[in-house]
């Protein structure tokens, strides 16, 4: 299965799919399981991060709608409402949209090394979480809380 990149972030790994197909009348719903590991950078030191995803998917494919004999539509209602609705064509499932989609929920759009990453010095780059250059960052922190107060007052 060829996939290099998820929204953005580099596939490590192979993807690993363990799915089950199950087959009713037209209707089609495959469930699994997917991991992979993807590249990320901790939003505040912007190290590199390796990230395991494993996510439990669940989807039901229903032919394209003027495909469907009308007198199924009953029988095609769905029964849990947690399941995801594709649909196909023919004979064939596409299911490289239903994999990037459901990785990239799983994806965090903002990671971090460590809940408590010190990130990088504001003025010498330096990262924190290593050592403390020592700089003087009062003045950035104070500017920053100015901005903030900016932002409560009423225009
Ligand atoms: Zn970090
Ligand atoms: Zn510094």
């Amino acid at each position: 299965m060829m996939l290099e990149e998820v929204g953005g972030c580099e596939l490590l790994s192979d993807l690993e799919a363990r799915a089950r197909l199950e087959r009713e009348g037209t209707r089609v719903t495959l469930a699994g399981e997917l991991s992979a590991v993807v590249a990320a950078s901790c939003r505040r030191c912007l190290k590199d991060l390796e990230t395991n995803l494993d996510v439990d998917f669940r989807t039901t494919f229903l032919p394209l709608p003027e495909l469907l004999p009308e007198e199924d539509e009953e029988e095609l209602e769905l029964t849990s409402e947690d399941v995801e609705l594709s649909h196909y064509e023919g004979d064939e499932l596409d299911l490289i949209p239903l994999i990037r989609e459901t990785l990239l929920l799983e994806i965090d759009p903002s990671p971090l090394c460590n809940e408590n990453c010190k990130g990088l010095c504001s003025k010498c780059g330096d990262d924190l979480n290593q050592r403390e250059c020592g700089c003087d960052r009062a003045s950035y922190d104070l500017r920053w809380s100015a901005l903030q107060d900016l932002k409560k007052k009423p225009n």
